[in-house]
């Protein structure tokens, strides 16, 4: 597809991933299925990390290796300055901590990061790293997810994985046709940030530390959880890492620069704006039930004016603090005019930023993008309301990176997994 046209009002992607559902317990989801469950459940490593757990349960860490009480605290803080200040990957670098401890964290614990299995760097700056998570169930074959950097002149934005696959099912998103679940951990999911500061080489260098001089540029400012997966699916994991991400005695990124997207799990949204306070997106893309149940089956659950009452009482909704709709063009779907009316009618009294995403198409899909001249006459009609209504540039297309292209390669199980798979389901 081309670039956007000039006169339209357009922002980068935020890379977007696709998720979609998969998974299930009966691990063969009928299609047009509400929602699966998380088959997988996590196994933890003998020697677990430090990385995404809260300062008590790092306490408790230091408990088991004999660090005395009164210690505790400080130790903790330093600990958290080495990993997400300093980005420190052994215990080896945290120089201020004694020798003694470094060698008793040494062999119980780690800081590791999920591994770096592929990296692929798109001709517009787009990067996209594959990661090597854990499997559980004791499949041979460990899962993959993808985060995705896009940068931009005045910001880097990394979009961030919640899940291998998703819980959910929407119609139009590739990663939705992945059967397979398994909620990411806290730790997964700021590991994510952490690999990709890593690459970039994103941390202060030990010199200008030494001088004392602060590296101001920073290249990921700003995070979206709009990689594979339901975030608000994940809810506790996923609010454990941002409030680690957004700590301001470690990584420390303003919430006003975390978004959190998803497709309207309405009782999470209440305690997103509760417990995490961070952005919100809504994966809107119909303004009527009928066919907002078929892209997104979610809405069968929660229905359009239930989700807009959730975000009318979002606590962070404010004029500085917009929520942004999520709406993708699909041609001859919900890319009317009639429907530009609606939307527009939909979020009266909302504090709304309309983000319309040209659809990426995937093998086997039955949709397809709507024509620009049509995206532009959308657009156009909703600026013209008073919304501002970016178009999203496609970003990082020559490496699938794009908004509903992320899709785990664990969904090519072996036969023998299969019935792996099924035999667990049926003794469930
Ligand atoms: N599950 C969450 C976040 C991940 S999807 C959600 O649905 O909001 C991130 C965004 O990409 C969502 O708005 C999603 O609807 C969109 N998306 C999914 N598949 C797409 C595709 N094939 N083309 C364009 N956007 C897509
Ligand atoms: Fe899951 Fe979002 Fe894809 Fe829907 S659009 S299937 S919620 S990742």
């Amino acid at each position: 597809m081309s670039e956007a046209p000039r006169n339209l009002n357009t922002v980068s992607t935020e890379a977007a991933a696709a998720a979609s559902v998969s998974g299930a317990r009966g691990m063969l989801p009928a299609d047009g299925a509400l929602e699966k469950t998380p088959l997988e459940t996590y196994v933890p490593p003998a020697k677990p990390s430090l990385i995404g757990l809260s300062r008590a349960q790092i306490s408790e860490h230091l408990a088991a290796i004999g660090v005395a009480p009164a210690q505790r605290r400080m130790r903790v803080q330093q600990l958290w300055h080495w990993m997400y200040v300093r980005g420190a990957r052994t215990f080896g670098e945290m120089t201020s901590v004694s020798k003694d401890m470094r060698a008793e964290l040494e062999k119980h614990v780690t800081v590791d990061r999920p591994d770096v299995v592929a990296e692929q760097i798109s001709n517009d700056g787009t990067r996209k790293w594959l990661l090597r998570l854990p499997s559980g169930n004791n499949l041979e074959k460990p899962h993959e997810v993808e985060c995705v950097y896009i940068p931009e002149t005045d910001r880097g934005t990394l979009c961030v994985s919640s899940q291998v696959g998703c819980t959910l099912n929407c119609s139009f998103c590739h990663t939705g046709t992945q059967r397979l679940v398994r909620n990411l951990t806290a730790g997964e999911i700021v590991g994510q940030i952490m690999v990709a500061r890593d690459r970039l080489n994103d941390w202060p260098s030990p010199v200008s530390s030494s001088l004392g001089e602060e590296k101001t540029h920073r290249l990921v400012t700003n995070i979206v959880m709009m990689g594979m997966g339901e975030p608000l699916y994940n809810f506790d994991a996923v609010r454990d890492a941002l409030l680690i991400v957004a700590d301001n005695e470690g990584i420390g990124i303003s919430k006003r620069r975390i978004t959190l997207s998803t497709s309207g799990v309405v009782p999470n949204i209440v305690r997103t704006g509760e417990e995490i306070g961070v952005m919100l997106a809504i994966s809107l893309h119909a303004v009527r039930d009928e066919l907002r149940n078929e892209l997104v089956p979610l809405n069968r659950k929660y229905p359009i004016a239930e989700l807009m009452q959730a975000c009318r009482d979002y606590p962070a909704a404010s004029n500085a603090k917009r929520i942004t709709f999520e709406y993708v063009m699909l041609k001859g779907v919900n890319d009317s005019l009639d429907d530009a009316k609606l939307l527009v009618k939909l979020l009266k009294g909302i504090h709304a930023k309309i983000n319309l995403i040209p659809f990426n198409p995937w093998p086997g899909t039955r949709y397809e993008c709507s024509d620009w001249d049509q995206i532009e006459k959308f657009s156009e009609y909703i600026f013209n309301a008073g919304y501002s209504s970016p178009v999203r540039t496609p970003r990082g297309r020559d490496i699938l990176a794009a908004c509903g292209q992320l899709k785990s390669e664990t969904e090519k199980l072996s036969a023998r997994e299969r019935q792996a798979l099924r035999a667990m389901a049926m003794t469930d």
